[in-house]
């Protein structure tokens, strides 16, 4: 419902081999069902037809086994989706009360980025230069940051929305609370594709004053729009939600250079490349917000990580919530009056964002803590994630996938 032929296609490109075998094979046993019901519907009510009820009743639970374990990311993405779509009509009003506001900047941007994982930047140590820009920027960097949830359906929602008690309340989000404190809202994306109304990342956007979602996939195609909202005389919170580093890589270049040429596969040269194509993309933004005469303040992080996996040579994308590759993202802050570059050694949840963006904007409100600072020397101790289920479990019990050292250590140019 939300996607479409090359998509569909770049998705498969990314898989390892044993998870397009087993497509294969379920396209086999899904055929062979069919031969069986065909007979089965003539030999029916004769003998001996028992062990095709038998055949007929294994294939099926053989197709329902390998569909979830090779897809259970997709499914459970497509069954919230699919839940949002019934949802109600009419967005609910927000529980927020506002105690009181002094905004520090006028232009505020969010840039909601894309499956880019920490490790992989240079601006966390990856040796390759994949975010020269952003690393020699001035602004205040978190080295250690947990993504509430390893894919987009569930993470954007939860960084952008206040979560009590394990459930999320997306009617309490970013934009209500910059509304409330006197922001124009503007919410700009090239995650279009997903549907305006019906994915979880456009529940939160359908409460922004000015909503763009473009019909590619490519970022740059934001900027124009980006800078004329920037332009306008309101101050404003500028929400932008990018298409960075998903699934294919490859296809969310649109002709963006691509100067990786190793051996470890098309995949992982291509999403290297989006790497400096995000980095440029964050120093188009922030040269935008220098140009303006007025004070400004921008946040940068990832809705989550991915997993790479070695797959006959190559290194190819399996989504798996189990490894802290999928939740370790990049998180920092550039402002007009930021004339540093510094790093907090800290592990920090996405689960306080809410009394960030409070703090941020200037606000004391009923639900968030006053004067939180999302850069205080204190680690959180024990971050939480969301599973596919919904449910809560620690970050420190998932295990290391193949890290980007593991992936450099094995790179030879071409
Ligand atoms: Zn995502």
């Amino acid at each position: 419902m939300t996607t479409n032929i090359s998509e569909a296609v770049g998705f498969h490109e990314v898989l390892p081999v044993h998870l397009l075998l087993q497509g294969i094979f379920l396209i086999i046993v899904f055929a062979l069902m069919l031969f069986f019901n065909k007979k089965l519907s003539v030999d029916l009510f004769k003998e001996k037809s028992y062990f095709r009820y038998v055949l007929t009743a294994l294939s099926l639970i053989c197709v329902s086994v390998y569909g979830y374990r090779a897809f259970e990311p997709r499914i459970s993405e497509m069954i919230e989706a699919y839940g949002f779509i019934l949802d109600e009509e009419k967005p609910k009003d927000s529980d927020f009360k506002i105690i009181s506001k002094s905004h520090k900047y006028d232009n505020y941007v969010v840039i909601v980025g894309e499956s880019m994982r920490s490790d992989f930047m240079s601006t966390y140590g990856f040796p390759l230069e994949t975010t020269p820009f952003i690393s020699k920027m001035n602004k205040h960097l978190i080295s250690n940051f947990i993504s509430p949830a390893p894919n987009t359906t569930l993470s954007v929602p939860r960084f952008l929305s206040l979560t009590v008690d394990g459930k999320l309340q997306d009617h309490n989000n970013a934009v209500n609370l910059a509304k409330l404190a006197g922001f124009d809202t503007h919410w700009i994306s090239s995650q279009g594709f997903s549907g305006e109304s019906c994915s979880p990342a456009g529940r939160v956007a359908r409460y922004a004053d000015h909503k763009t979602f473009v019909p590619i996939q490519n970022d740059f195609v934001l900027l124009p729009t980006i800078e004329k909202a920037l332009l306008d005389s309101h101050n404003k919170v500028v929400f932008i939600h990018i298409v960075g580093s998903h699934e294919n890589p490859c296809s969310k270049l649109y002709g963006y250079p691509n100067n990786y040429r190793y051996n470890v596969g098309k995949v992982m040269n291509c999403y290297l490349a989006t790497y400096n194509k995000t980095d440029e993309f964050v120093e188009k933004v922030v040269n935008m917000l220098k140009a303006n005469s007025k004070s400004y303040s921008l946040v940068y992080f990832a809705d989550h990580g991915l997993n790479f996996v070695e797959s006959s040579g190559e290194y190819k994308i399996f989504r798996d919530p189990d490894i802290k590759q999928s939740y370790n993202v990049p998180f920092f802050v550039v402002a007009s009056d930021i004339r540093e570059n510094r790093e907090y050694n800290v592990t920090r949840s996405a689960f306080n964002m809410m009394d960030f963006y409070a703090s941020w904007f200037g606000v004391r409100t009923n639900l968030t803590k006053d004067d939180y600072d999302i850069f205080n020397e204190e680690s959180d101790s024990n971050p939480l994630v969301v599973n596919y289920d919904f449910s809560l479990t620690p970050y420190k019990g998932k295990h290391d996938g193949v890290m980007a050292s593991d992936v450099y250590k094995n790179m030879v140019a071409k």
